[in-house]
């Protein structure tokens, strides 16, 4: 991986395509390649990174450097070329900020869902086609390969979770880990994996059909579970996304009230919410301890609305801690460091 860890330097283009808004950055990562020369690597002592425990000391090379920054509105309900549009134009726009050549830098695209060949008439395509993005627009059609002959240049996509977890484990809360697991619980529940080579080089993890990581729809209570949208019941989405909360809180109380809402009342002297907060925090130890039972990461990084719940860092642990294969549990659980920027910085970081 020395060769990635070279190719990491000079800028380069990342661009978030969500729902609501398409946000791009241009970032200069000349310092960041602390992987080839990081205090980890550099020691001589074999592979220094090969143990769990704090990130390596913050040095230069240690934050992102945000050249250009810009967004727009999604507007996916104008379809798919207003969409591919507005992706470009903006491309163009945060490159212009930065003075830099769009056709000369590597750019990486965070988005939701991921590839298929599979044509929705059951045929085959010779050229990937989304699947399972929130927005509907895009699905079935071969996005990767219209924005890139858009834009005029090769484009690195991954799904953004794995964005998400590549930017934390780069920069963030698992900054120094070998493997991480980054999960997003949201309006939907999604997970990345990013492993780190020897020379210090997070990079995600795709797997062998894009859906490494896809946490979100394993499924806890296939007979009685509340029904997904991916066709199944139980799955972990259907009870540890904010409006799965929302929703059964609004049933069990009788009246609707924000995430935020619950959880500080869950604190309080509201026994709906403590009860059921309880509970899912539960749920998130019995299902967090089945990726640990395959993956044992490192470190477990949370994002999302949901991962402001204060009960799954106070709670949370021993809940995974009763159900994994093992008497202890070295594994960190953390809330991300990057904020809302995750998505973008991680894109950037792919190709
Ligand atoms: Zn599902």
């Amino acid at each position: 991986m020395t060769a990635s860890s070279a190719r990491r330097r000079g800028q380069r283009i990342g661009v978030d395509l969500g729902g609501t808004k398409i946000e791009a950055v241009v970032v200069g990562l000349d310092s960041a390649a602390r992987g080839a020369a990081g205090p980890t690597s550099a020691a001589g002592a074999g592979p220094a990174s090969a143990v769990s425990g704090p990130a390596p000391a913050a040095g230069a090379g240690d934050e992102p450097r945000v050249l250009a920054r810009a967004r727009v509105p999604t507007k996916r309900e104008l379809g798919y070329e207003h969409v591919l549009e507005a992706t470009r134009a903006l491309v163009f726009e945060v490159a212009k900020q930065a003075g830099v050549d769009v056709i000369a830098t590597p750019m990486g695209v965070a988005m939701p869902g991921s590839v298929t060949t599979r044509r929705p008439d059951g045929g085959r395509s010779d050229v990937a086609l989304v699947k399972n993005s929130n927005t509907t627009c895009l699905n079935g059609r071969p996005f990767h390969a219209d924005l890139a002959r858009a834009v005029g240049r090769e484009i690195a996509f991954s799904n953004d979770a794995n964005c998400f977890a590549l930017a934390e484990a780069t920069w963030g809360a698992a900054r120094g880990a070998r493997v991480t697991f980054g999960v997003i619980l949201g309006t939907g529940v999604g997970g990345g994996v990013v492993l780190t080579s020897d020379a210090g080089t997070p990079r995600a993890w795709d797997g062998a059909q894009g859906i490494a990581g896809e946490w979100g729809h394993v499924t806890l209570d296939p007979e009685r579970g509340p029904a997904c949208y991916c066709g199944r019941r139980g799955c972990v989405e259907t009870y540890l996304s904010g409006p799965a909360i929302e929703r059964e809180y609004a049933q069990r109380s009788g009246v609707p009230r924000s995430l935020a809402e619950i959880a500080a009342r869950g604190k309080k002297e509201d026994d709906v919410a403590r009860t059921l907060l309880d509970e899912r925090v539960e749920l998130f130890g019995r299902a967090l301890a089945t990726v640990i039972d395959v993956l044992d990461p490192d470190v477990i990084v949370l994002g999302g609305g949901v991962s402001n719940l204060e009960q799954l860092y106070e709670a949370g642990p021993s809940a995974v801690a009763r159900w994994i294969f093992n008497d202890e549990l070295a594994t960190r659980i953390v809330k991300h460091a990057l904020g809302d920027s995750a998505g973008v910085l991680g894109a950037a970081l792919l190709p």
